[in-house]
């Protein structure tokens, strides 16, 4: 395959004045879907614009289906963001300390008819005393902390001086949740956005392996999307926030798949999705929070909808009414 990509390298560039790297990958991410697939990536500037009087890029090169990936060229995080979508930068308001958005919810529970919806992330990027939310080892709703506002800013204040509110924390929980002991780092936050699309399932925990052979994909607020393997179904960790040292059980442990990093700071809250085989639909296994001998620690989605009691949803583009 090298041979194939040597053969054409000369001539894809001298042709496409858009592609800036020519790679192997053995997964095909095509319109955000991914498949196990051996393929070329082609990357590109931006692939939507067609330099005048150059030919579209190929589809295949003897026989290799290529893969044409935007190469986003990076001038910040969330500049311009009209509206929240996965991997967006959060965080406290006047806290130079960043996270990801994750998943899209909504809770099971109506107060008069509304259920209210918002999104999930870290509970370590979006609460300040998490220290407390540890000691007391229950809810933020069921502990004295829920007397307090925990507003948040979009993009974080890491990010953007213009400390936005777009929301605030309604639930969370930050330690090991139940008679299993299931380690959990996660908020909700509730905003005014409504566009939420279809309810997504989550994948049965039976069914999910742990010996490398699944994928997961995250998108996050400082290394994009990224893509890494399933290696551990109960990884115990120690995670140090704000100098002090925090215990978790029981969590997926997700190791990198290539040289680019899973996960890095600000990618705390980001979405981890299983990669379906078969048609590379994407299933949420849980949120990404730490670091941990090379592994990233993700705690499990199942257990943290159940101590919420809220749904995972699609993010839908809003309507364009311009
Ligand atoms: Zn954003």
């Amino acid at each position: 395959m090298k041979e194939v990509i040597k053969r054409h390298a000369e001539q894809i560039f001298a042709n496409h004045s858009s592609v800036i790297g020519i790679e192997i990958s053995n997964v095909m991410s095509h319109h955000d879907r991914m498949r196990n697939e051996l393929c070329i990536v082609l990357l590109c500037l931006d692939e939507s614009k067609l330099p005048y009087g150059e030919s579209p890029l190929p589809e295949n090169l003897d026989g290799y289906p290529c893969d044409i990936r935007k190469e986003f060229v990076k001038f910040g995080h969330c500049v311009g963001c009209q509206t929240l979508n996965i991997g967006c930068s959060i965080g406290i308001p006047l806290v130079k300390l960043a996270g990801s958005v994750g998943f899209f919810v909504k809770s099971n529970d109506s107060t008069q008819g509304n259920f209210k919806s918002g999104f999930l992330t870290a509970a370590h990027v979006a609460i300040g005393p998490c220290d407390e939310l540890y000691e007391h080892k229950s809810l933020l709703s069921k502990n004295p902390l829920a007397h307090k506002s925990h507003e948040i800013v979009h993009p974080s204040y890491a990010d953007n001086a213009a400390n936005a509110v777009i929301g605030k924390v309604i639930e969370s929980f930050f330690g090991n949740y139940g008679i299993n002991e299931t380690g959990i780092d996660a908020a909700f936050i509730q905003t005014n956005q409504r566009n939420l699309g279809e309810e997504i399932h989550l994948p049965d925990e039976k069914n999910l392996l742990f010996n490398g052979s699944m994928l997961v994909k995250k998108r996050g607020r400082t290394t994009g999307d990224t893509i890494g393997k399933l290696v551990n179904k109960d990884m115990p960790l120690c995670v140090r926030v704000h100098g002090r040292i925090y215990e978790f059980k029981n969590c997926f442990g997700v190791k990198q798949i290539n040289k680019e990093p899973f996960f890095e700071k600000g990618d705390s809250g980001s979405g981890v999705y299983l990669i379906d085989e078969k048609d590379g639909s994407l299933k949420p296994v849980g949120i990404a929070f730490a670091f941990f001998c090379s592994e990233t620690a993700v705690c499990k989605i199942r257990e943290i909808v159940e101590a919420f009691n809220v749904s995972v949803y699609e993010y839908e583009e809003p309507m364009d009414t311009s």
